[in-house]
């Protein structure tokens, strides 16, 4: 018997790239490109650091506190964990235990599997159709639980909000997860029927439209017997996961409603611009209610774009997958970004023999 036998091997998720140079024009992972509210700042330079011996609310009361005003809902509807890649982690291991195969979309986040196969759960990758959309038919069939991001990443493609509700309630018979990460950049919420559905968990990030992915802040609303199950699993894990900073940095973001509406608003407004472009170019690419587009041109490999586009110092995000191996996932950046960003697109264009 060798020890590496018994060891648990998993192939772990991969992120986007980091990289060290500041001057890169990072538009590879989904991250807000204007800082967070004024009132985050003014609440990290005001804070004692002499605090930081004591350890943190493990209940995370102030942020918890904000959030349901903010979203009208009850403390006991609540669950607020380290990224919503924390508070998913945590929701497979809790809700995905009946031994039968969760559902998700063949082209989804690419994390679902990994924890799928971290934890041992059966799963199936359920086909979108030719245009990335969800066949809800296919979510109708025995489950040990479904998960579906809304928007679904990278597609960038909503769903309606009749749509989800039917799956959910076709399937109270098991916990359906829905990722909301991008909800905020023109999605509708389904977090009202968390009253109706004792099955629905609704998850989002304070990542990408509040603009505080370095502090890993993730949440998730559901009925209050479902997200006691999730807590009673999170603190058999550590009940000290969130951070003080995070807490209270955090709690300030919430606070200030106007300048996250205004953050999101100029997002929207360059994805749309960028769109036309983008068109205007040859590329085509779904309807995205993300802050981001998955584009792919009807000519030039997107293999190539992402290469020739990197060396020019400009970060997008490519996947070789079957299915998506022609697109690109580019994340809306500042006017300015994204003005480079085109720039160097039409001189890859212009390079290319016809
Ligand atoms: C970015 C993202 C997450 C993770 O976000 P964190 O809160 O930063 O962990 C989860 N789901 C989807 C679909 C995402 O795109």
């Amino acid at each position: 018997m060798n020890w590496e036998d018994n060891i648990r091997r998993v192939i772990p998720y991969i992120p986007g790239e980091q990289p060290k140079d500041r001057n890169v024009i990072k538009l590879n992972t989904n991250e807000c490109p204007y800082p967070p509210a004024p009132g985050v700042r003014k609440k990290a330079e005001d804070f004692d650091y002499e605090r930081l011996r004591l350890y943190p609310d493990t209940e995370a009361g102030e942020l918890a506190e904000a959030l349901c005003q903010y979203y009208h809902i009850g403390k006991e509807q609540l669950f607020i964990g380290v990224g919503s890649d924390d508070v998913l982690a945590m929701a497979f291991l809790a809700f995905f235990h009946s031994g039968k195969p969760v559902f998700f979309p063949d082209i989804t986040y690419s994390f679902y599997d990994v924890w799928a196969e971290l934890y041992r759960i059966p799963y199936e990758q359920k086909k979108l159709d030719e245009d990335f959309r969800i066949v809800k038919e296919d979510y109708m069939a025995e489950n040990g639980g479904i998960i579906i991001p809304n928007p679904n990443a990278p597609t960038g493609i909503l769903e309606r909000t009749e749509m989800i509700e039917e799956i959910v309630a076709g399937n109270q018979g098991s916990i359906v997860i829905i990722d909301e990460a991008y909800v905020d950049f023109g999605g509708e919420s389904c977090r009202k029927l968390i009253d109706k559905y004792e099955n629905l968990l609704v998850v989002q990030t304070f990542s990408k439209s509040r603009a505080m992915a370095g502090l890993r802040i993730g949440f998730a609303m559901g009925g209050e017997k479902l997200i006691r199950y999730l807590k009673d699993v999170k603190f058999s894990f550590n009940s000290y996961t969130m951070n003080m900073l995070s807490v209270e940095l955090g709690t300030e973001a919430v606070r200030d409603e106007e300048y996250f509406r205004g953050t999101v608003r100029k997002i929207i407004a360059t994805r749309e611009r960028v769109k036309k472009e983008l068109a205007d170019m040859g590329f085509t690419f779904p309807d995205s209610k993300g802050n981001f587009i998955f584009a792919s041109h009807r000519d030039i490999p997107a293999k190539r774009i992402f290469e020739e586009l990197k060396q020019q110092g400009v970060y997008v995000r490519y996947w070789e997958k079957p299915r998506i191996d022609n697109y690109l996932r580019i994340t809306i950046g500042t006017d300015e970004e994204m003005d480079i960003f085109i720039r160097h697109l039409r001189s890859i264009m212009k390079k290319e023999p016809a």
